[in-house]
């Protein structure tokens, strides 16, 4: 099944939709309304789906099933992030491609080798932003704004000390994020990168969240296109820390909870490792795709 979270002109109050054929949703809030079924979750809530498990998919099941009244079509819908605001800072991988830890690696010269563990870092809550959201421009902050297309992996059940052999029994599903990077920033603050990593609209999301029995997480081509270019194509078969041992290494003494987003690492292809660098300005169009999942367009807005 394919989720998303939208809001519709008349009143802007989110939404949980189902996904149909690519470019038809239906709205669980107003089909359980319109059928008085009762629902496990709250029909506006993704986590609130995903914190109900198996119950909430077979109640989404049955619902669509019975569907009353018509599905609305995609295009016609304000799509927001599919969590719009999680609850926690999105985990995010360093160098999870050898080739972009290579390409940065010509750039910083610094001798360093591939990590033999996953390079954790994180995203506020706040930088999380719908996929048709513009991506703000603003000199005065950042000059030097700069693409990641990733496949994010969305917790379902809590877990805490993983194993590699259940982690897939702990995702809900996955997304698309660009974990969009003012690099000049991500330099400046003594080599973490929370601040340059964390800005308004920096990381654009969806457009939907992709249950994990509908797709290969380990065989999906991504891309960035910036105005119609591409800039990144590969594959997550290259992904040199798989999600079983992302799972295993992060939830190590620490509990991942229901909803919590796990951007697994973006390959080679990025703006500043490129000769001459090249970074997003006002009116470009960015475009972040992966194959079985969708694809996010925002455009970059100057202030
Ligand atoms: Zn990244």
């Amino acid at each position: 099944m394919r989720f998303l979270t939208f809001v519709r002109a008349s009143d802007q109050v989110p939404r949980l939709g189902l996904l149909h054929g690519g470019d038809r949703v239906q709205d669980l809030r107003e089909q359980a309304q319109r059928s008085g079924r009762w629902l496990p979750f709250d029909p506006g809530d993704m986590i609130s789906l995903i914190e109900a498990g198996q119950a909430g998919l077979d109640a989404v099941r049955e619902l669509a099933g019975a569907a009353e009244g018509g599905s609305l079509p995609l295009g016609s819908l304000r799509i927001l992030a599919p969590i719009p605001r999680p609850r926690k800072n999105i985990f995010c991988v360093g160098w999870n491609y050898l080739e972009h830890f290579e390409e940065g690696e010509r750039i910083r010269q610094s001798g360093q080798e591939l990590p033999s563990h996953p390079v954790f870092f994180s995203k506020t809550p706040t930088a999380v932003s719908g996929p048709h959201d513009p991506i703000p421009f603003d000199p005065a902050v950042s000059e030097k704004i700069d693409w990641e297309v990733e496949l994010a992996v969305v917790i379902g059940a809590a877990g805490k000390n993983i194993r590699e052999a259940q982690a897939f029994n702990h995702i809900f599903g996955y997304t698309v994020v660009n974990d969009v990077s003012a690099r000049d920033l991500q330099r400046q603050h003594g080599g973490q990168w929370l601040k340059g990593k964390s800005l308004d609209g920096h990381c654009p999301m969806g457009p939907c969240v992709v249950t994990r029995d509908e797709v290969d997480p380990n065989n999906l081509r991504v891309l960035t296109r910036v105005n119609g270019v591409v800039k990144q194509d590969s594959n997550t078969k290259h992904l040199y820390f798989k999600i079983p041992r992302l799972l295993a290494e992060l939830s190590l003494g620490m509990t991942l909870e229901p909803g919590d987003v796990i951007s697994t690492g973006t390959p080679q292809g990025v703006g500043f490792a490129r000769t001459p660098p090249e970074f997003l300005k006002p009116g470009d169009l960015l475009e972040t795709e992966i194959e079985g999942i969708g694809t996010l367009k925002n455009r970059v807005q100057g202030a």
